[in-house]
């Protein structure tokens, strides 16, 4: 194979058509302010478990609403509720990973 010197990512482009959204439905049945995030990652700056766990409560929101199922990332969180005093929104996102733990748990 010919080397050019450069490789082609893959399309990271999401069908949501496509996108099994049910772990994102199940959650907001559960916590009605899911849908109140904008994505700003404060929670995420703030995380004590991001930089030695990888958590991101803004990626595993966007993930959810995007089908992907962000149980690696979750399992790292420590809830210590710091994320959910920076929220702009005002969600208690302690609560709301707790919510989504219990799903995990009755899987
Ligand atoms: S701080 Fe709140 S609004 Fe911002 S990404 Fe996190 S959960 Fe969403
Ligand atoms: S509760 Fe979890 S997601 Fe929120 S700041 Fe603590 S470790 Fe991070």
């Amino acid at each position: 194979m010919t080397d050019f010197g450069y490789t082609l990512s893959r399309s990271s482009t999401v069908n949501l058509d496509e996108a099994d959204r049910s772990l994102w439905l199940r959650l907001e049945k559960l916590e009605p302010d899911l849908r109140l995030c904008m994505a700003c990652g404060s929670c995420s700056a703030s995380c004590t478990a991001a930089e030695l766990g990888g958590m991101s409560l803004r990626k595993v929101i966007l993930d959810l609403d995007r089908g992907r199922d962000p149980a690696p990332i979750v399992s790292a969180c420590m809830l210590c509720g710091k994320c959910s005093m920076v929220c702009p929104r005002g969600i208690n996102t302690r609560h709301l990973i707790l919510s989504l733990c219990r799903i995990y748990e009755k899987k």
